[in-house]
């Protein structure tokens, strides 16, 4: 009997890397992917389709949105930045969404996934340098401090997702007080404190380029 996979695991195996997208589950062995790389090995039912040039490449790109959660527009925005910087332009495109707001909340701890992390943004429940910031796709720079709301309910809801995230290992590039409840941007990442690991920026580099 086949099993059920949930979508958002879906896309994490269509992608052949973990996405993240479900929270603390994905930490755990109830991973879809760890589980199907401690599943017996031999031969599967499925054929794997060989991917064309163009397919390799786009997959690459695809990986790339749905891990940081964004669309296709914005993710034209940011690469049409990474090449206007100076230097790497691909590299230039993993430090950009590196330092996107909701992706340094999801590293704090303050939102269970970085969708989760968006909506605690939208909502209007973070602050950066003491101002409420609820862009999500707010570039961090280094220095800026970021902490939730001084409201009761903006500090009780951080909390208790602090709380669930406490085992997280934070990146080099950020700093987290005792309470969770104070983040710091120490510099800006480098190519080696991109979360996502598995990704070859060049390939989608030669693809948007085209
Ligand atoms: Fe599912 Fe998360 Fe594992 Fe992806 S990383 S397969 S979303 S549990």
């Amino acid at each position: 009997m086949a099993r059920y996979v949930d979508s958002k695991c879906k896309l994490c195996r269509r992608e052949g890397v973990k996405l993240l997208l479900k929270g603390s589950r994905c930490e755990t062995v109830k991973c879809s992917i760890v589980k199907r790389k401690s599943s017996s090995p031999g031969p599967k039912s499925k054929r794997v389709k060989k991917l064309s040039e163009y397919g390799i490449h786009f997959r690459e790109k695809q990986k790339l949105k749905r891990f940081y959660g964004i669309f296709e527009r914005q993710f034209r925005n940011y690469f049409a930045k990474s090449e206007r910087k100076e230097g790497n332009t691909g590299q230039n495109l993993l430090v950009l969404l590196e330092r996107r707001l909701d992706n340094v909340l999801f590293h704090f701890g303050y939102g269970l996934s970085r969708s989760h992390s968006r909506q605690v943004i939208n909502h209007g429940h973070i602050t950066v340098n003491g101002r409420k910031v609820d862009i999500a796709s707010y570039l961090v720079k280094a220095g800026d401090v970021i902490k939730p709301k001084n409201k009761e309910n903006c500090i009780e809801m951080v909390k208790l997702n602090v709380d669930s995230n406490k085992n997280k290992a934070l990146p080099s590039w950020l700093e987290i007080e005792d309470s969770g409840l104070e983040g710091r941007i120490l510099h800006l990442p480098t190519r080696d404190d991109i979360s996502i690991k598995d990704i070859q920026e060049q390939l989608v580099v030669e693809l948007c380029s085209k």
